[in-house]
């Protein structure tokens, strides 16, 4: 401790070749970093960094408690050694990884210490970080951090962060001189619990890329698969994702989310008595956690956002009694629900009129607008999803049923019709069967990123929307 320098309360490395070996973080070139909660050595030579790490973990511990509910006080004394490693070999001849520690691909958690492997990016170093640190303060606060899917889900969930980097900047809203200004300057807090907005959010993390994939090779888990996943995820990317994605929905839909957050307590259980407890406490809800994780992978992607994604579903949802149903569908939510279920054999014709803008340029009608895509649709489109309330058996989730409300043809005979006038609404030729009993869902197709700070839409806007159910 001869040599070692104090700098506002950081204490900075290296020692001299001489003392290389006094003590198992003494190493030359090896550099240290402390903060009220975390010890950091590494091998990395980039204090800036290593100042990051440390500072943005003291940024995210009272996060942490806050998520769980737990005061403060009862973390203030806990910290913990962090290894962050380029030469593991190095760290493991100087027993800073001891001989017990099982092989890992990206880091390790024990009570007192965590071991991360070195990433390429700021972004992923520091997330790996924060997952470790997550599993120690599981283990100090709960005994543990339950089984692996909850656990990992907990840890992805709480890792996944906002840097205090300047927020994009914004194009200048139509028609509001001088906001524009005022969002460029703003400095996005270090806020955990966040969804990436775009690549640069989480350059390195790259888990909306697998979920894709998987999407479009129709191998999305069902919920249910995700909770029996082994104890052992062999640092499997995917098992990682599913089980933060997981634990996203679990914390952010209203019928889960105090059952999940209780299910913190209960950490010390590694086994399956604990996710049998979870799911008897939600099971009377779990048609509908089904139905809102179907809906949540087919549209997880950067930009999304759980704002809009509030859909409202529930078991108690009254069967359609046959009568004409009005609603309107607006753009500053993804699903909106007829509000009914449909029993098997039913089926819907629908018509639909109003306008609204999709982009600041670009007003669209039900049909949508050609000339710009999301997900391979016209932007704008009204679509209609028929959900079916029985949770899909199997390991895999079937894809949705989507399809435009109007479609373009259906608009085109309209206008040829010499019945049409301006202010008809267009009646879809399409006649949409429930096969199965179903809610039905209608929304405008909008990319994921689509937000009500970047939309220019009035709230008024909306298009009108009429059903009738036919035998
Ligand atoms: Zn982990």
């Amino acid at each position: 401790m001869l040599f070692a320098m104090a700098i506002g309360g950081i204490v900075s490395f290296p020692l001299p070749t001489l003392f290389a070996d006094e003590s198992s973080d003494s190493k030359a070139g090896w550099l240290t970093r402390e903060s009220q909660h975390l010890r950091l050595t590494s091998d990395v030579d980039d204090p800036a960094l290593l100042d990051d790490l440390v500072r943005s973990f003291d940024d995210a511990v009272p996060q942490w408690l806050a998520f769980w509910n737990v005061p403060e006080s009862q973390a203030a004394q806990w910290k913990i050694q962090a290894y962050l490693m380029q030469n593991v070999d190095a760290f493991r001849q100087s027993g800073a990884v001891p001989d017990y520690l099982p092989r890992f691909e990206h880091g390790y958690a024990t009570p007192n210490t965590i071991w991360i492997l070195y990433q390429d990016t700021p972004y992923y170093n520091r997330h790996l970080v924060l997952h470790e640190g997550i599993h120690s303060l599981a283990i100090e606060l709960f005994g543990a951090g339950g089984p692996s899917w909850y656990m990992e889900g907990t840890a992805e969930l709480l890792a996944l962060h906002r840097d205090r980097v300047p927020a994009p900047s914004r194009k200048p809203r139509l028609g509001v001189p001088g906001n524009a200004g005022v969002l460029a300057q703003s400095m996005d807090a270090f806020t955990i619990n966040q969804l990436p907005r775009n690549r640069l959010d989480t350059p390195g993390w790259g888990r909306y890329k697998m979920v894709a994939r998987q999407r479009e090779a129709g191998t999305q888990p069902t919920l249910k698969s995700v909770l029996k996943l082994p104890t052992q995820l062999n640092g499997k990317v995917e098992a990682y994702t599913w089980c933060w994605a997981a634990a996203s929905l679990f914390t952010q839909a209203p019928e889960s989310r105090d059952a999940f957050l209780k299910a913190a307590r209960r950490g010390s259980d590694q086994t399956e008595a604990f996710t049998s407890e979870f799911y008897r406490d939600v099971a009377a809800e779990w048609p509908v956690l089904s139905a809102r994780w179907r809906l949540m992978l087919h549209d997880l992607d950067y930009g999304f956002d759980w704002s809009r994604h509030q859909v409202q579903l529930s078991t108690a949802d009254p069967r359609a009694n046959g009568s004409v149903i009005q609603m309107n569908v607006t753009p500053d939510q993804s699903w909106q629900s007829v509000g009914v279920w449909f029993p098997q054999g039913a089926k819907l014709r629908f018509a639909a009129e109003g306008r609204c803008h999709v982009t600041p340029d670009w007003i669209s009608e039900p049909a949508g607008i050609t000339l710009e895509y999301n997900r391979g649709s016209p932007l704008g489109q009204l679509q209609v999803c028929v959900l079916p309330i029985a949770t899909p058996a199997g390991k895999t989730i079937p894809p949705l049923d989507i399809r435009p409300v109007i479609p373009r043809a259906d608009v085109a005979a309209f206008t040829a019709s010499p019945s049409s006038t301006k202010d008809t609404p267009v009646t879809g030729s399409q006649l949409v069967e429930i096969t199965e009993p179903s809610w039905v869902l209608l929304r405008i197709n909008l990319p994921a990123g689509h937000s009500p700070v970047e939309a220019t839409t009035p709230p008024q806007e909306a298009y009108q929307v009429q059903i009738t159910p036919s035998r």
